[in-house]
């Protein structure tokens, strides 16, 4: 039993590191701070008491503690609906569905931000690794890593947490008059 635990245990950080390892060499990967005890300043600020209360356990522990949601168990690793995914936490608009594509590993992915400047970006050395974290820029929440083997243009993927997201739709039966 404990070896069926460790071996899952294993097969997931072998998961995380097989999407988000590689040393980003991307230059429009250059964080935003690489000072990892430094308080950024946010323009939206809450106590950690608030968040607590706005928030559900998971997505607290996932925006405010940089937590990580398994792999295929968040609510938008698939989804295709076009529209658009606000901050969890503070509803700024970060990311829309026609960034997002399939990368296989599990999260929501998205080649893209919604417009520039919408997320901070920071190194991240946690779990042996070298990856470049992003928060939200109004609210300071983490949303995940950025990495640079997309597909698009900038060859960005933005590798997002679904608990640190809202999903919504774009209407598309709006009345003419
Ligand atoms: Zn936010």
């Amino acid at each position: 039993m404990k070896s069926v635990l460790k071996y899952s245990a294993s097969l997931a950080l072998l998961a995380l590191a097989g999407c988000e390892a590689g040393t980003p060499s991307n230059p429009l990967l250059k964080p935003d701070s690489t000072n990892q005890t430094a308080t950024m300043k946010f323009p939206l600020q809450r106590t950690e008491a608030e968040w607590r209360k706005i928030l559900t356990p998971q997505q607290y522990h996932v925006l405010r503690e940089a937590g990580t949601e398994r792999p295929f168990t968040g609510k938008y690793w698939n989804t295709r609906e076009p529209g658009i995914y606000r901050c969890a936490a503070c509803g700024e608009v970060l990311f829309k569905s026609d960034d997002k594509f399939d990368s296989g590993c599990g999260w929501p992915s998205f080649s893209d931000l919604a417009a520039q400047k919408k997320v901070l970006a920071r190194d991240d050395f946690s779990l042996g690794m070298h990856r470049i974290e992003v928060l939200c820029a109004n609210c300071g929440s983490h949303l995940g890593h950025v990495s640079d083997d997309g597909p698009g243009p900038k060859g960005l993927r933005y590798c997002i947490n679904s608990a640190s997201i809202d999903f919504a739709e774009t209407p598309t039966n709006k009345p003419n008059n």
